[in-house]
């Protein structure tokens, strides 16, 4: 069987997904006989792969490990110990290899997002721009300082956030922008930081997923004002939980440093503190994530070009003056009219059972989520908006494409997956060819 696996490996990877299409009554037999001729494994075939155990994620090491064992015995487990302890020194590593000019970690992503809507002193009967399409992160961010999320809708082919909706979406109210950079790929910020421009708007950029990439010769984080990333498990740089705000503007840098401890009795924070743990655990990574970083984008680029002419399962557009991806998702959106109009719940059953998981991410985008009728209920929302703006908010709670890219989507989470090898890329385009080609089965299972 493992003959006849490599040599259909061979096969596919010798001819463009397109080819595979148009030839699909003439692909070689898999199965024990005839009669199981490349039928499904749902409907009792032969898996297309081995079973597969990818790379790990979290990504765990015995530098961790020994950073961790060091941490614990210096007794330095609070950055308010030491001056030149972990935190700091991440700080300054991160900082320098971002391109940015300062940085200030926090407990979380969505902490780091927090201090930036603090810092810049945005808050209630303020309005703030950002995407259905994101961890709910973003939207607590800005709910938590009391101001409004007003969700735009999203770009069909990128899954990110529209510029022409988030122009459409600016009021007299609208203090920012929050764009996020979906997947780990770079949003339109070349547009988004034009609209910014032309309607004085500040710019948070939402990089939790989008750590390394670069945008036009930047790091993302550092092509909106303030940049905001995530440390959470699941990133491709990762400490259990943990974040990060980086940023040019010193006196901004210093307010959002100043939110993160307590205020530090001169404005309104909280204690979003990183610990020496996250921080020395993180800083043990840096230099393998920048080599982990770079197999994902060898490894997304080839997965890429085997797609390119296949029209049922689309990757994610990238805009111009994307040099890289972080590759935190690799997404694609599942064209049902190519595989005979099954349901999507159908291809990723049957795609499993062949021996490859893609997910379909979030279920709905978080404008059909209930915190938005909770919101309008509240004193501090009905004291500060005129009813005709909340009445309006509720009306434009309409977002089609995000719907559309939620009900299509079909991803991998790619901070492990994706740093396997070119042969696994091939397996995965050859579990989803070997679907396709029984796309006439699919309706019957
Ligand atoms: C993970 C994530 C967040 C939140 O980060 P946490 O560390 O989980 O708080 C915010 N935005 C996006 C796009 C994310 O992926």
């Amino acid at each position: 069987m493992t003959k006849r696996i490599l040599t259909r490996r061979r096969f596919i990877a010798s001819v463009s997904a397109g080819s595979v299409a148009a030839i699909a009554g003439s692909v070689p037999v898999l199965g024990k006989t005839g009669n199981d001729a490349g039928r499904l494994a749902i409907l009792g075939g032969i898996p297309a792969i081995p079973p597969k155990k990818w790379p790990d994620w979290p990504y765990v090491d015995q530098k961790m490990i020994d950073a961790m064992i060091r941490t614990t015995k210096s007794g330095i487990w609070s950055r308010i110990q030491s001056e030149t302890g972990s935190v700091p020194t991440f700080e300054k590593e991160f900082a320098a290899l971002m391109g940015a000019k300062r940085c200030v970690t926090t407990g979380s992503g969505t902490q780091a997002l927090s201090c930036c809507v603090e810092a810049m002193g945005i808050g209630a009967g303020d309005e703030v721009i950002t995407s259905p399409y994101t961890d709910m992160g973003t939207i607590s961010s800005i709910l938590t300082s009391r101001a409004l999320p007003v969700m735009a809708d999203l770009d069909p082919a990128s899954f990110q956030i529209d510029p022409a909706d988030v122009e459409r979406k600016i009021t007299p109210a609208t203090k920012a922008i929050m764009p996020v950079d979906m997947g780990g790929q770079p949003c339109n910020m070349a547009r988004i930081n034009a609209i910014a421009k032309k309607h004085k708007l500040r710019v948070i950029e939402d990089s939790c997923q989008g750590h390394l990439g670069e945008y036009q010769g930047k790091k993302l984080g550092t092509v909106g004002e303030l940049g905001c990333f995530s440390f959470q498990t699941s990133k491709t740089i990762a400490c259990g939980e943990g974040g990060a705000v980086i940023g040019n503007d010193e006196a901004l840098m210093d307010r959002v440093f100043s939110v993160m401890m307590n205020g530090s009795h001169r404005i309104i924070g909280t204690k979003y503190r990183m610990t020496e743990f996250e921080a020395a655990l993180l800083l043990s990574q840096l230099e393998g994530a920048k080599e982990r970083f770079a197999i994902r984008n060898r490894n997304a680029a080839y997965l890429t070009s085997k797609l390119r002419k296949f029209p049922g399962l689309v990757p994610q557009k990238l805009y111009p003056g994307t040099t890289s991806g972080s590759y935190y998702l690799y997404m694609m959106a599942y064209k049902k009219e190519y595989f005979n109009n099954a349901d999507r719940s159908k291809f990723l059953k049957a795609l499993a059972a062949e021996g490859i998981e893609l997910s379909p991410y979030i279920a709905k985008g978080l404008h059909r989520e209930p915190w938005t009728e909770f919101i309008l209920k509240q004193p501090v929302y009905t004291k500060m908006f005129p009813p005709e703006r909340l009445k309006r908010f509720r009306d434009q709670l309409h977002l089609p494409v995000c719907d559309r890219v939620c009900d299509e989507m079909a991803m991998i989470w790619a901070s492990g997956p994706l740093l396997g090898t070119l042969a696994d890329m091939d397996d995965i385009v050859n579990a989803i060819m070997k679907v396709y080609e029984n796309r006439d089965k699919l309706n019957s299972i």
